[in-house]
């Protein structure tokens, strides 16, 4: 049968993708949530026909340990706090997946990686891009220098951010940091995945400010450079004022360039020789059912707990280039 998966979490992206994105896996269900909220509780019940006995709050939500029919807990809340929901989903034995970033400092990513190898569970990170046809061709022409050793790469991610005041994207203990945290790790990512190789050196720019009202913990935007070995630079912009999506590379013998790169829907490709021609994928169905997969078989994630502490090391050495205003080794 399908493994059960329970969402603990249920803010706007497991409402508005992860939820349904579990209507079309083959290898696992949406089997339960923890919330903290009980309208949300009786929402989802009834939307999803999810029985009272795999419905958690984050009181009682250790008790998972003795419910059979949960194999793997999603942690879907802000960044700050997926540590302790990791570890406690790892210590009830649940094989646990974490959005992106996996969390806002090494430490935290160190003591999750460490309590889901203690319990024996894998531990997985929410990047679905890594499951999207059009930035696995990407990762195909970079890696496998189909078009010639890369040159040049450019990756831009932002979006208009519009949340109250209060959000916890705007606050700096829940998020980390602002649009770098959030998206601008799609363009640390897409770089890598283009080279299959990480940066040795970083150089970073904080952007203007022009409302520290509502930007008052969080930067606005950032400008990045990645260093790699052999002398490549790539060029990287995010920014919660600005529309943005791209990833671009180019090599000795040819170019690409998605457009959008890492929207849910209607990422778009062109290559030098011509138009990318991908069906539409559900990131979401392919990532669970992939994770869902490899706990079923034991087989390694391509998307590891490793992979999420690699990213936030990097996410870390930027702002720390940005503050200082130092080229900073990774
Ligand atoms: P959201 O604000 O819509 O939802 C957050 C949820 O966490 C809410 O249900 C909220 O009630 C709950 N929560 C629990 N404790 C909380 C606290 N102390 N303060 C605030 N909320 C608390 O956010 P979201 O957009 O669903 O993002 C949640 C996570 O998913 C983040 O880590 C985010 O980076 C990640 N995310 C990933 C993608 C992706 O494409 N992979 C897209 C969106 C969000």
């Amino acid at each position: 049968g399908k493994l059960g998966i329970a969402l603990l979490g249920l803010g706007k992206y497991s409402t508005g993708q992860l939820a349904p994105a579990l209507q079309e896996t083959q290898n696992c269900y949406l089997a339960g949530i923890i919330t903290g909220s009980p309208e949300k509780a009786d929402k989802w019940k009834n939307q999803y026909d999810i029985p009272d006995k795999n419905v958690y709050s984050y009181e009682n939500f250790d008790q998972i340990k003795d419910n059979p029919a949960i194999d793997i807990v999603y942690v879907v809340t802000p960044n700050a706090l997926h540590r302790e929901f990791v570890v406690r989903a790892a210590q009830a034995k649940k094989h646990v997946i974490c959005e992106k970033p996996m969390a806002t400092t090494v430490e935290d990513c160190q003591a999750m990686i460490e309590a889901c190898k203690q319990n024996n569970v894998q531990l997985s990170v929410g990047y679905r891009l890594h499951f999207e046809p059009h930035n696995q061709r990407v990762m195909e022409l970079g890696q496998k220098a189909v078009f010639g050793p890369v040159k040049s790469i450019k990756a831009a991610d932002s979006f208009k951010i519009s949340v109250e005041p209060d959000d916890w994207r705007l606050n700096k203990q829940l998020a980390g940091g602002g649009p770098l945290m959030d998206v601008g790790i799609y363009c640390v990512q897409g770089v890598m995945y283009t080279l299959g190789q990480e940066p040795i050196a970083i150089t970073a720019k904080f952007g203007e400010n022009t409302r520290p009202d509502y930007f008052k913990t969080v930067e606005q935007s950032i400008s990045w450079q990645m260093q790699f070995k052999g002398g490549l630079i790539a060029e990287c912009v995010s920014s919660y004022n600005d529309e943005a999506g791209m990833l671009y590379g180019e090599a000795q013998n040819g170019w690409w360039r998605l457009d959008p790169a890492y929207s849910y829907a209607g990422i778009t490709g062109e290559t030098s020789q011509g138009k990318m021609d991908f069906e539409e994928v559900n990131q979401q169905a392919r990532q669970m059912d992939n994770f869902a997969d490899c706990v079923r078989h034991n087989k390694p994630t391509p998307v590891p707990g490793q992979m999420g502490l690699r990213d936030v090391k990097i996410l870390l050495a930027i702002y720390e280039a940005a503050q200082t205003n130092k080229k900073v080794g990774v």
